[in-house]
């Protein structure tokens, strides 16, 4: 039988513009972490807790992300999330904590792992996914797009994370040298709705199946 697309629809967020190395955050800059789902071994799944911090002079009115994979809201957008998803916004801070009027856009929610159907992602010899956990030490595959696919319905979401990390994640004894490898963002709904306008940002579809031969034959 076929698989048959569900009701949800959402895609990646792909943004051309992306900061430079000093707009990024992280352990070192002394952030707190909730590391209750991270892996023991490796960190990964390590929520951040305060809001990013880094000059704000470098950021710009449009869609960015940092080399980190945070998306950056400028001021201007903020009041339309803000309407249609309260949960996904979190202010980011100057280097010395002084809030400024720039967002970053949070996920309310960790999707479930991919479907093997996924393409356009690869692995690396040299830096090899946590042996305890396998979340971490994803890699994209160069000039091809990311294509996602679930097989299983996912319950609505406006801004969701991919269970899968890209990068390595490292988790050192000084938690300030720890480094997590990092999700891929999705955006449905009002919000990816509200995004389609700006510049410089495009959406790669994600793909929602369920097998029908899943379902009771009536
Ligand atoms: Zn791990």
């Amino acid at each position: 039988m076929p698989d048959i697309p569900t009701t949800m629809k959402a895609s990646i967020l792909v943004s051309k513009h992306v900061l430079p190395y000093q707009c990024i955050s992280g352990p070192r800059d002394g952030g707190r972490y909730d590391l209750s789902d991270a892996c023991p071994e490796c960190g990964t799944g390590a929520q951040r807790l305060d809001p990013l911090r880094f000059p704000i002079s470098m950021l710009r009115d449009r869609v960015s992300y940092t080399l980190t994979n945070e998306v950056v809201i400028p001021p201007r957008l903020v009041a339309p999330i803000r309407s249609v998803a309260p949960r996904c916004l979190r202010v980011i801070c100057d280097k010395a904590g002084k809030v400024s009027s720039y967002f970053e856009l949070v996920p309310e929610v960790t999707l479930i792992p991919w479907s093997a159907n996924t393409t356009g992602w690869c692995t690396s010899k040299l830096e090899p996914s946590c042996p305890k956990c396998g979340r971490d030490g994803y890699f994209n595959v160069p000039k091809q797009d990311l294509r996602i696919v679930y097989d299983s319905e996912v319950a609505p979401f406006s801004v969701g994370a991919t269970y899968e990390r890209f990068g390595k994640s490292r988790l050192r004894n000084d938690f300030r040298e720890s480094h997590f490898a990092v999700s891929q963002i999705l955006v449905a709904g009002a919000v990816e709705k509200i995004l389609s306008g700006e510049k410089g940002i495009s959406f790669i579809p994600v793909n929602f199946v369920v097998n029908e031969s899943t379902e009771p034959i009536s």
